[in-house]
């Protein structure tokens, strides 16, 4: 096989653009920008705030995640640019990268190949800063309640009960689970504390699903913190952080504009969690980006049954967007471990398993059709070990069954491989669609868990464990039974058992845990136990990752 250049060598061979050019494509002037550096740029929002949206949103999910990687931002970034190069004037949405992926197994992500986002070094470690102000805001509000039981406690808050975690950008298991306010009487008050990673924080999920500082100040206040002795929850705004919290927040809030290989404008903003939290970049960046473009085309985490379901689910109901178009992400080498391929042999060729793995593809396809009405199209991202007959049985098979389909070349070609994607995807965006959501939020939370499971994941039923029986009707006591579910599930599986690839049938879903997250305004339903503060991996990804004496960042990937 020939030698490819690394993503982080494409990247930094790129002649980047000043970011004013990049906003003037998008319609910007200088004066909406708020510039850091040359190359990226916060756009003032409220100098856009009476601008009409007039775009197309384009949302890209993909089959269940696999080992072998989908490359869902790599597919998004390279339509953007084929949609450019074909006069569509396109900008793009992406979730920002945590530091705690960075450093340990999966690397960078700001696409690959010649379908990137730069300055990617940038990108992928601090950026603008956005998400040490999500962590400041967090922590302050993890000091204040600490401070409010050491000062008496007025509300009665049971410490026993504190369900507000400190947190850190990065994949440290040491700190999930610690003991503090050790020392004296002139110390803090001693409990079992824990820390989770700063992307899964309500404070992110609240931050990427405020439409205004208005709103956000008022979603932080609503946030749970703890419950009191009598079991009555406690909000921030009972210990009076949500203002300070905002402020700390009032500039992050805005979209960091940067731009593709090729050019373009893109946002990359926000990005929380896709089990317990939503997963998709915040809808300040997406509503930015409708009021600047004809097309916007956005990325929703981990697979179409998780990532394209809360996307739709939550994140558009929300906020009342609405896509026009879907784009499935599938590669060869995803469907043959689908088919049941071990990760070590999928550069082999193999057209059985892949026929095995197609049902994959095919059940997503039909979901995105049936249960939301909306127009799909499949991009299969052409990987340098598939071969000519694979590729091509893929495209039959689909054609065969009426999916439309479009070779994706984006990784090696850039914008130019994406256009016949990108030619479809308009096509699509002209269709009338009939969006609606799989499930309505009347009705109790487990009539909507039970939708999900048996319209997206086609599973038999819902079963609830007894803790959870009793935390659900705690929670429609408490008046949170209106709200959406956003469900914590494995990524790897329609089922909640990550060994069951392809399309499985005959299977039930067991919700284990539920909580509220009253801030970002979900039910969160966990199916099994969900790393909130990940561990990094026996040889960490930080190992390669160092910077010459002039101030070049190598090892990245
Ligand atoms: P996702 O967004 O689905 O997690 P990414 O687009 O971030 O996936 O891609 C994951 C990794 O796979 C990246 O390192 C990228 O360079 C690589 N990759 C993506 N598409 C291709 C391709 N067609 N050929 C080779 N490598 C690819
Ligand atoms: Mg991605």
């Amino acid at each position: 096989m020939a030698e490819y250049k690394s993503d982080i060598e494409i990247a930094q061979e790129a002649e980047m653009l000043p970011i004013t050019e990049v906003a003037a494509r998008a319609g910007l002037t200088e004066d909406m920008l708020e510039p850091y550096g040359r190359t990226k740029a916060k756009v003032d929002i409220h100098s856009l705030a009476d601008r009409p949206s007039k775009g197309k949103l384009i949302l890209v999910t993909a089959i269940n995640p696999t080992p072998a990687g989908e490359g869902k931002t790599t597919t998004s970034v390279g339509l953007a640019d084929a949609m450019n190069r074909l006069g569509h004037q396109t900008m793009l949405c992406l979730r920002e990268p945590s530091l705690g992926p960075v450093f340990g197994v999966k690397g960078g992500a700001a696409g690959g190949g010649y379908a990137q986002v730069v300055p990617m070094e940038d990108i992928n470690l601090h950026f603008t800063g956005d998400f040490h102000a999500i962590g400041a805001a967090n922590n302050l509000c993890a000091a204040m309640l600490d401070n409010h039981i050491k000062q008496g406690n007025a509300l009665g808050i049971d410490p026993r009960r504190i369900v507000w975690k400190r947190c850190v950008d990065m994949n440290d298991r040491q700190l999930r689970n610690v003991v503090d306010g050790l020392g004296g009487i002139a110390d803090g008050m001693p409990r079992q504390d824990g820390f989770d990673i700063t992307v899964a924080s309500e404070v992110m999920a609240v931050f990427c699903l405020a439409t205004d500082l208005a709103d956000l100040k008022a979603r932080l206040g609503r946030m749970v913190i703890a419950y009191t002795y009598d079991r009555r929850p406690v909000t921030v705004s009972d210990i009076h952080a949500e203002g300070a919290m905002t402020a700390l927040l009032k500039d992050a809030i805005k979209p960091n504009l940067v731009q593709t290989l090729e050019g373009n404008p893109a946002f990359v903003h926000g990005g929380p969690f896709a089990n317990i939290a939503h997963g998709c970049n915040s809808v300040e960046a997406t509503t930015t980006a409708l009021k600047l473009a004809d097309y916007v085309v956005t990325e929703a985490g981990f697979g179409a049954d998780l990532g394209a379901e809360k996307f739709l689910d939550i994140k558009c109901r929300a906020t009342g967007l609405a896509p026009s178009a879907v784009v499935l992400v599938a590669t060869v080498r995803a469907l043959k471990y689908n088919g049941g391929v071990p990760k070590a042999e999928l550069t082999t060729e193999n057209l059985e398993a892949l026929e095995e793995g197609l049902p994959n593809l095919l059940r997503h396809v039909s979901n995105i059709k049936d249960v939301w009405g909306l127009p799909v199209v499949v991009a299969i991202n052409a990987f340098p070990t598939d071969t000519e007959a694979e590729l091509a049985l893929v495209e039959r098979r689909c054609n065969e069954l009426g999916v439309n389909v479009a070779l994706s070349e984006v990784w090696a070609k850039g914008g130019e491989g994406g256009e016949t994607l990108a030619r479809e995807v308009v096509r699509l965006c002209d269709e009338p669609s009939h969006f609606r959501y799989a499930y309505e939020l009347e009705g109790g939370i487990a009539e909507k868990i039970e939708a999900i499971a048996t319209k997206v994941y086609h599973a038999d039923g819902v079963d609830f464990t007894g803790p959870a029986r009793r935390q659900l009707a705690q929670l429609e006591e408490l008046g949170y039974g209106d709200l959406p579910v956003c469900m914590a599930k494995t990524q790897y599986s329609f089922t909640d058992d990550q060994t069951k690839l392809g399309a499985p049938e005959g299977f039930r879903i067991t919700v284990r845990n539920l909580r509220v997250s009253a801030g970002a305004g979900f039910i969160v339903a966990l199916t099994g136990d969900i790393m909130t503060m990940p561990g990094l991996p026996k040889v960490p990804a930080a190992e390669k990752i160092d910077v010459t004496p002039d101030g070049k960042i190598v090892g990245l990937f």
